[in-house]
Formats: structure tokens, sequence, C-alpha cells
């Protein structure tokens, strides 16, 4: 933010990033110039306020329906008193990332991939975030006292790890950071030989489109193969802007996935799935992940059941296209665990299930052989 020279009170230059988080919406007064809130709304509001951060851009506060409390750009932006109800066996970090922690900064959970936590901030919070203690607990970072620490651990485990072939700059949103402190962080990555991607996962495409500048893109290009994961969750947040902002990122070679996250009264119905999915392939987004949201304090009201998320995924799986399907997924401290799998079973002769629902055996279809895994 170094660079904002402007007075707080200067007027909203809406194409501007920087004027725009500038003019974010952190209180009840600057939501009601969008919104008419529910008494519910108005008390969630006071009530979230020492627990949680709220920030929403006045890009995402247009998403808005002014009258309609379930909108779904509201439900994932706006404080509800459900966030102070802790569920069953719900956590702070109920994925682990603190287990795999190696550094600050650095989660190494996998074999051959990391995660570094750039950042804690986000130009707007989503209520339901995973790491919702790390970015809006207004007590809780996993940084914790080594927010401002120097960077020189965290790449020196990347450099002394050779296996480590492809870090993920996650936070908090990296895109938040500037130009200038996002190409110091990638291009001291770009000096470890064995590093050969590196991805961004950015929620700006979906809260701050005009975050995806010219300039940005040149300056990742130079550093390819990049890749950027992001968060759309329904389909009312592909706009114009939204899909100009991805097809800036495509034109620069910089190939555009998205993640979602299944929410309660959001997103969890096939009728909005199918429109989310389909409206990403037309803005040549790839739909990479469904998650089941996970039991994070303060979040767990949006999950719904597994049955919920399988039953969607079979109103997907054959009846779209094939890439339009994600990977339907629950995050554990083991790892993420398929949630649907082929459906094939070796003990039942080999018989499967197409998505219609109709059966067929393999008996008669392949080589026994194949199907008893009675090879030589
Ligand atoms: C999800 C995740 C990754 C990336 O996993 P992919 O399946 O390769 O996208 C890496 N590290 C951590 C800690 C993760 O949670
Ligand atoms: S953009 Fe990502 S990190 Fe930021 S609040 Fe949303 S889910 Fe959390």
């Amino acid at each position: 933010m170094s660079t904002t020279t402007s007075a707080p009170q200067s007027t909203l230059v809406w194409s501007d990033w920087r004027s725009q988080i500038q003019h974010r919406i952190t209180t009840l007064e600057g939501l009601r110039q969008w919104v008419n809130l529910t008494p519910e709304e108005e008390a969630a509001v006071a009530a979230c306020a020492d627990r949680y951060q709220l920030s929403i851009t006045p890009y995402y506060a247009s998403l808005m329906d002014r009258d309609d409390p379930n909108c779904p750009v509201r439900l994932q932006s706006m404080p509800a008193l459900q966030e102070l109800v802790v569920f069953p066996n719900s956590d702070n970090d109920p994925v682990g990332d603190t287990i795999y922690r190696k550094t600050n900064r650095v989660v190494h959970k996998y074999p051959d991939r990391v995660i570094i936590l750039v950042t804690d901030l986000c130009p707007v919070y989503c209520r339901h975030c995973t790491r919702k203690y790390h970015t809006s607990d207004t007590e809780g970072t996993y940084f914790g006292d080594a927010a401002s620490a120097g960077w020189d651990a965290d790449f020196a485990y990347i450099e002394s790890h050779p296996e480590i072939r492809d870090v993920l700059l996650t936070g908090g949103d990296p895109l938040y950071l500037s130009d200038t402190r996002l190409e110091r962080i990638i291009s001291r990555l770009r000096q470890i030989p064995h590093v050969e991607i590196v991805r961004i996962g950015s929620r700006c495409p979906v809260f701050l489109p005009q975050r995806i500048t010219p300039e940005l893109c040149a300056m990742l290009e130079k550093y390819h193969p990049i890749w950027l994961n992001t968060h759309f969750n329904h389909p009312k947040e592909i706009t114009p802007e939204a899909a100009a902002a991805c097809d800036r990122l495509l034109r620069h070679g910089i190939p555009v996935q998205n993640q979602t996250v299944l929410l309660k009264g959001i997103n969890d119905s096939v009728e909005t799935m199918r429109a989310l999915l389909t409206g990403l392939l037309k803005i040549r987004v790839r739909p990479y992940y469904l998650y089941h949201c996970d039991n994070v304090v303060g979040v767990s009201h949006f999950m719904t059941t597994i049955e919920k998320g399988q039953e969607i995924m079979r109103g997907l799986i054959g009846f779209m296209t094939g890439f339009a399907v994600p990977q339907y997924v629950l995050t554990t401290p083991l790892g993420k665990i398929p949630l649907w799998e082929p459906q094939y079973s070796p003990e039942d002769g080999g018989s499967v299930v197409n998505y219609r629902g109709e059966r067929m055996s393999l008996k008669d279809f392949l080589p026994p052989s194949t199907i008893e895994g009675n090879q030589p």
C-alpha cells in the first residue's frame, strides 16, 4: 500500500484496485450503503466485530442483492450469528496446516509440493475461510509474533529440499501484495533449480478483478510456468469484469483453474453447481476441486452433508463436459480425501454403474484376468 498517496476521503476510482481496497467496507454504516440489512445481520455485524474482521470491496458489494439476505454474495461476505456457534469437533486448523508447518510460512504436507503463506490479508474476508483463524480472527494468525520476520528461513527450507518441485503461494491472498513484493518472492523462487512450477492461489478475480492489471500479468509472465487457482463459488460471481480479469491472465499464458467450496445455502444444489461450472468453462476457467467445507471454528454452519455433495456429483458426472466436473474432496490432516470414486466393485464380479445408474458387469467386456487382478 506504500504507493497510495490519495487521502482517505478521496473518491473511489472503480477501475483502480488500490482505490477499491482503500474504500473497502468494514462497518455497519458502510454496509448500509449497499444493502438493506435485516435485524439479524445488524446483530451479527456487532456480535462478530470483536472476533472476526469484516472487509468487502465496493466491487464485490455491488454484486450483493439489496433486499435478499440469502443472496449468495451476501452470505459469503457478511457476518452471521452462527459464526459464534461452536460445532462438535470444530478446530481452528482442522486440516492440519500447523502440523506440517516447517518454517514461519512454509507448509510441507505432500511429497513434492509446498504452500507458502505469504500474507494474512485479503480484500474480502470469506466468512467460510479455511484459514479463518489466520486471515480474519482478530486475535490469531499463524505468523504469531513472526508476522514481519525475514524470509530467509522460508526460502532456505525450499532450497534444501530438492524434492519440492511445485510451490504454491497462498495466504491470505498473495495478490494483496504489490507487484514489487510479489516479484521479489517469485524471482527468488525461480533461482531455485528444482522449483519447476509456481502456483498462485488468489480470489482477486472474484473480489477485485481490477487487481489483475496488464502490469501484473506482464510481470508474472516473465517467470513461467505460473499457474493460478481462483475461487468462484456461485454463478453470480461470473461477471464481465471477472471474465476480463481471467482473460488477461490466460492471454499471458497463465492457466486459470477454480476451487469451489461446497457451501450450504449458497451452492449446494445440482442446478446452481451446473450453472457455476458451465459458466466457468465459458470464461475458459477450468474447474479443479470441489472442497467439502472444513469444520473450522466460525465456519461449520456452512457445512452440508457428504451425501449431499455426492448427490451433486451424481448430477454432474456424465451430464456435462468431462472437464467441467471438479474433484470432490475433503481436506484432512491425512491429506485431501476423494469423496467421489469411480463406481467399480471388483468383489461384485467387476460390476460398474454409469452416470444414469445403469449397471453392467465387466466380465463379458474385458479379459477376466484384468478384472480379477490375477494377471501373470
Ligand atoms: C491442497 C494443498 C496442496 C496442493 O495440493 P494439490 O492437490 O496438488 O492441488 C499443497 N499443500 C497443502 C498443504 C495443501 O493443502
Ligand atoms: S480469499 Fe481465501 S484466504 Fe482470503 S478469506 Fe477467502 S478463503 Fe480465506
